[in-house]
């Protein structure tokens, strides 16, 4: 039958629970266990099958059942207080961490840009850790106040679900989101019509509608194009996450960045700080570039302005984590922006060009175009220094400019509400908002150990349950016999140690290590005495076949016998699924190659909840790791090859499970509480907790570089841009001088024995050319010699202390001599007062080999 028009008609709130439509309508209900109890006590499987939507809830909800609350004086109390604690929330700005802090930057906007927003699972637009994160970000900017809002793209199948068919193959489902049945809605012009953004693409322009996402205070803005008025081929760029070619990818990553900055800007919003969530969406740069070279600035002075209050974070080291383009590509896309922006073909390339790939890098377009830039932990920090050397020659590792900010979570949307309720009795009042404070977690000593394990426990069933109503769904559709069916009752035992591993089925994370050895696998799940069982669940990218046969590899195993029932796979893991699982398992296992896990949360989101994390020094997890909270696979080192790495740490791994975690959950006391283990349980609550969440890592990305970006694009913008001006022509002279710059002889004390303490007196003559003392810091540089290297490089400053002729100087400086041996030597390198890092200019010359 042929419709002419969609209608959507909800039932008719009582004027009691009328507000539960904001509610439904605002996030803060995703990280509030009470709000979503006001939902599900109305109707507990239909919210339970409207997959915790409350907005399709409200929709399908019946009329009889809302009266009914209205009249039950128990709903009615619990309503009052969810509202007045959403009301105190929404109000309570100028009380907030920031507004506290930095009250003078209350009014200046950081936007936020991302291809993938994990909020909730009812707003399927994220692929794994990268948008989980960005969801969390935005949670606790919310918590603390951030003058904060994100950008994305609103996909209209989002991310695709996963169905596991008999042959163990990941099947592919995109649904057909209604947007008008999800928690966000449309944004319209003062008239009522819809906000529409025009963006051009190759020879037609592509109109965007813009959503907007309430989470808690903060407001995220998701952009559509499945508009009439678009080509039902351009209807389809905002489709589906990361699916399509190349094209796809581009034309998404264009209307994210160009578009995301014009949505911004008819919405009269003007940050002062733009945080690049990922290189998806570092196209805003070109745009902001293009808005202030029409206005006017030079494009030398633009690039500076537009760096000043940008930052930008990468999130792997994997290759196929960056995008890259073709010149004829950008060419094709960028084309007629380069007469706007005043450029040759080869300047705009050389923004995002990498010479050694032929290829024009998202990521190095973001690196190049940002004051700040970060990795997600000290060990990713460290690669992606490593991954960026070259294009900073001369220049010791740990003086890249490229820091770090190791990821969090956000507690309140992990944390199981049994648990919180153990919390609620044993920890301090107000434990929520001090769960960034080391000294709260101190009491979980105090709680009963019989009291921690039964709530793991009741933890534990309810997932078990979940994970068979799970399987139960797979068998019935792939039409397995009613016997195999009923098996299913019998599948996962509550008394048996439970492994988790769910995440994305990239290769590198290695879902397959414990299966290395299958015989040996075998001994530790069929042990009549002390078996363990395990849980896998996870997607993998669509094109990524070596992925899904991982998948079918794990899921056969699974058929057969001893493992049928004992280890399983899940499908369609999301974030109800991954909530319930890191709330019900004993163990959480982790795997991948080291160092290509950037940083991971999931681990972070398992010790929360007391469950253990048994994982390879990777990511998050060496600065979390402190030899007693939990288990460590494999060593911190680097492998010449895979074969070897994989079989090193699969071994451990059995080892580990053999020696140490098995006999340590089975040690029981009288009462059967097995007694280590929930101390194991009590010092990872202790130790991990309370440093990886998002309110410290958001702490942290405001003090370390959104208010210094805030404070660097005021300054900038200041007197028509002229900073920025001179800092550009500072660049330019000092660049095309350079070469001038010679260390020309370097005199220092005698080499006897000193003691720690003693002054050592170091001169040098340098060449600099036509640039002056002033353009150029010349410093001694001395570290401890190690294995022919410098570690632990420190500086100190020299003093110019005579001009000598035709552009030479003489220096000199004074080095307090630390105990150990040293090496140091000399250097010149650029100096500006305006450089946010003292390499922001790739220049250094040191002392030649006399
Ligand atoms: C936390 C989370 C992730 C990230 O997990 P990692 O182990 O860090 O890869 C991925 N997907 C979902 C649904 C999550 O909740």
């Amino acid at each position: 039958m042929y419709y002419i028009r969609t209608l959507t008609v909800a039932p008719k709130l009582p004027a009691e629970i009328s507000r539960l439509n904001e509610l439904a309508r605002n996030l803060w209900f995703s990280w509030n266990t009470r709000a979503q109890e006001l939902f599900q006590r109305i109707n507990s499987s239909l919210w339970e099958e409207m997959k915790h939507n409350p907005v399709r809830f409200l929709l399908n909800v019946s009329q009889e059942e809302l009266e009914k609350a209205a009249r039950d004086k128990d709903y009615l109390a619990l309503y009052n207080q969810v509202m007045d604690e959403l009301h105190n929330y929404m109000n309570a700005h100028t009380q907030t961490w920031f507004n506290c802090q930095y009250p003078q930057y209350a009014n200046h906007v950081i936007a936020y840009f991302s291809a993938e927003f994990g909020v909730h699972e009812s707003h399927p637009t994220y692929s794994g850790g990268l948008g989980l994160l960005a969801g969390d970000h935005c949670k606790s900017a919310s918590d603390l106040g951030l003058p904060f809002i994100g950008v994305g793209l609103l996909y209209k199948n989002g991310y695709f679900t996963q169905r596991i068919n008999r042959e163990g193959w990941q099947e592919v489902h995109y649904p057909y989101l209604n947007f008008y049945e999800m928690p966000i809605k449309p944004i319209t012009n003062s008239d009522g019509s819809e906000l529409l953004i025009p963006v051009e693409l190759p020879g037609r322009t592509v109109y965007l509608k813009v959503w907007c996402m309430q989470v808690g205070r903060v407001k995220i803005y998701f952009l559509d194009a499945d508009l009439t008025r678009n080509s039902i081929e351009d209807r389809a760029l905002t489709g589906q996450l990361y699916g399509g070619d190349r094209d796809t990818r581009i034309s998404q990553e264009i209307l994210l960045g160009i578009g995301g900055v014009r949505a911004l800007r008819a919405l009269g919003i003007h940050p002062r700080a733009w945080h690049i969530n990922e290189g998806h969406a570092a196209f805003l740069l070109i745009e902001r570039l293009r808005e202030l070279v029409q206005a006017g600035v030079p494009v030398g002075a633009a690039v500076e302005a537009v760096r000043a209050g940008t930052l930008f974070t990468t999130h792997t080291p994997v290759p196929a984590g960056h995008d890259v383009f073709s010149a004829e590509m950008i060419e094709r896309y960028f084309g007629h922006l380069y007469k706007q922006l005043y450029m040759e073909r080869e300047t705009f390339l050389s923004l995002g060009w990498d010479d050694e790939q032929k290829q024009f890098n998202m990521t190095l377009l973001a690196f190049r175009l940002s004051s700040f830039c970060n990795g997600v932990s000290k060990l990713h920090g460290e690669v992606t220094r490593q991954i960026f050397s070259r294009f900073y020659p001369r220049i010791p590792l740990a003086e890249i400019p490229i820091s770090s900010v190791t990821n969090g979570i956000h507690h309140q949307t992990w944390l199981a509400p049994e648990l919180q309720e153990l919390f609620d009795r044993y920890l301090e009042p107000g434990w929520r908002e001090k769960s960034s404070v080391r000294e709260t977690w101190g009491n979980v000593s105090a709680i009963p150990p019989q009291e921690l394990w039964e709530v793991r426990c009741r933890l534990k069933e309810k997932m078990i349950r979940t994970a068979r109503a799970n399987l139960r769904g797979q068998y019935l559709r792939n039409q397995e016999p009613a016997l195999r069916i009923r098996e299913v009752e019998g599948y996962l035992n509550p008394n048996v140690l439970t492994i988790g591993f769910a995440r994305r089925f990239a290769t590198y994370k290695r879902a397959n290590l414990l299966l290395q050895d299958k015989a040996r696998l075998a001994r530790l799940v069929r042990d009549p005495e002390h078996p363990i069982q395990i849980i896998f669940a996870g997607k993998a990218h669509p094109a990524d076949r070596p992925g899904q046969e991982l998948i079918k590899q794990i899921y056969e195993l699974t058929n057969h016998e001893p493992f049928r029932g004992r280890v399983v796979f899940l499908e369609d893991y999301d974030i109800a699924l991954a909530r319930c699982l890191l709330h019900g398992v004993d163990v959480w296992l982790n795997t991948p190659r080291r160092p290509l896990e950037a940083s991971g949360t999931s681990g972070q989101k398992a010790a929360v909840n007391g469950v253990i994390n048994c994982s390879v020094l990777d990511g998050w997890w060496p600065e979390g790791f402190n030899g007693e909270n939990g288990f460590a696979v494999g060593e911190a080192r680097t492998y010449p090859d895979e074969e070897t790495q994989d079989q090193d740490d699969a071994y451990s791994l059995y080892a580990l499970l053999e020696e140490t975690i098995i006999p340590m959950y089975y040690d029981r006391a009288h009462d059967g509480v097995p007694r280590a283990w929930v101390e194991l349980m009590k010092r990872s609550l202790q130790t991990i907790p309370w440093y990886f969440n998002t309110e410290r890592m958001v702490k942290e990305y405001c003090q370390r570089f959104y208010v210094p970006a805030i404070e660097r694009d005021l300054y900038f913008s200041r007197d028509n841009y002229s900073p920025a001006y001179r800092l550009q022509a500072f660049k330019k002279r000092v660049k095309e001088n350079w070469r001038q710059v010679a260390i020309t002889s370097v005199k220092a004390g005698d080499a006897k024995p000193m003691v720690v303490g003693e002054p050592l007196q170091i001169d040098a003559t340098v060449h600099l050319g036509s640039l002056t003392p002033e353009d150029v810091t010349v410093e001694i540089v001395y570290g401890n010699l190690d294995n022919g290297g410098l570690q632990n490089i420190r500086h100190v400053p020299m003093m110019r202390v005579e001009q000598l002729p035709e552009g030479t100087h003489l220096y000199s400086g004074i080095l307090i001599l630390p105990q150990g041996t040293l090496g140091y030597t000399v250097r010149v390198r650029p100096s500006h007062p305006e450089f946010t890092h003292i390499f922001e200019l790739p220049l250094v010359t040191w002392v030649p080999n006399f």
